[in-house]
């Protein structure tokens, strides 16, 4: 299939009540893993890149490797920019054939988060592509805000902000985090609050971490789609570590390059799988 643009994506996993998990790439063989993945258990989901992680190739490259990793595939996937950090990177991902993006101005005060946010739907609504957006900040990787409480999306900004930028996702600051380090305590009646005002299919950040029983309840207050980065890097990096500490000689990169891609994706299947189970 071709890279599948992000509102059909969202269409087709709202019509089939599907919850879409969202997988962080950074290389081909996470590229490869993900696409191959969500093949094996015929499920769809997005294949999806942080500004950050484009530090080591460009959006074009990714773009290219998603094409390759998706000409077998019969599920559709998305290719989408996770945490795009500037209009100019949006405007990059978009125009090298991105399909759905984030912006992510959410460190920033309420109004300028409004005006960076509505800068990025104009461009990507010119091309069809979906723009999620982020209100609220995630403890963890992403930032070193104060406490908890003032990290949390307020339910009282929700239908302004939607209103006024247009996005058509949002990511949701709920007691999720990022990375493996911290524990996510996810607060439900916040959630329940925030989806009885929100109009838009919400997007949890961290999924990794978060007992699966608890995912799959989010998906009855607006939850759509739910991103693991975590987990897949975790697999990843794994294989090195243990070849190495089994032979500090290892030197068959392609072997383990392959068996990387096998680990990457037997985690994508099973947390597919796993967050879809009814
Ligand atoms: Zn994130």
């Amino acid at each position: 299939m071709k890279i599948v643009n992000g509102f059909d994506l969202m269409d087709y996993a709202v019509k089939h009540n599907y919850l879409l998990p969202s997988f962080n790439t950074t290389n081909l063989e996470m590229t490869y893993a993900i696409a191959k993945g969500l093949n094996a258990v015929n499920l769809p989901g997005y294949i999806q890149i942080s500004s950050n992680n484009l530090r080591l190739s460009s959006p074009e490259a990714i773009v290219a490797l998603t094409k390759d990793a998706l000409k077998d595939s019969d599920v559709p996937i998305s290719l989408h920019l996770d945490h795009g950090k500037s209009y100019e990177d949006v405007k990059r991902c978009v125009d090298a054939g991105f399909t759905s993006v984030m912006i992510d101005a959410s460190h920033l005060p309420y109004e300028e988060n409004i005006a960076a946010t509505k800068k990025a739907v104009d461009y990507c609504h010119f091309y069809g592509v979906p723009v999620e957006a982020e209100l609220g900040a995630l403890k963890g990787k992403e930032e070193d805000i104060v406490n908890e409480a003032d990290c949390k999306t307020d339910p009282k900004l929700v239908a302004d902000f939607i209103e006024r930028t247009g996005c058509d996702l949002l990511a949701v600051s709920i007691g999720n985090v990022h990375g493996l380090d911290m524990e996510p305590k996810i607060d439900i009646p916040l959630l329940k609050e925030l989806s009885a005002v929100c109009k838009v299919p919400l997007v949890m950040h961290g999924g990794s971490g978060v007992p699966f029983e608890i995912i799959r309840e989010t998906k009855n207050y607006g939850m759509l789609k739910i991103n693991y980065g975590s987990d897949l890097r975790k697999a990843f990096i794994t294989t090195f570590g243990k070849a190495y500490v089994q032979n500090n000689n290892a030197a068959s990169v392609i072997e383990l390059s392959l068996e990387s891609v096998e680990n990457v994706s037997q985690t994508a299947q099973s947390i597919t799988k796993i967050i879809n189970q009814q």
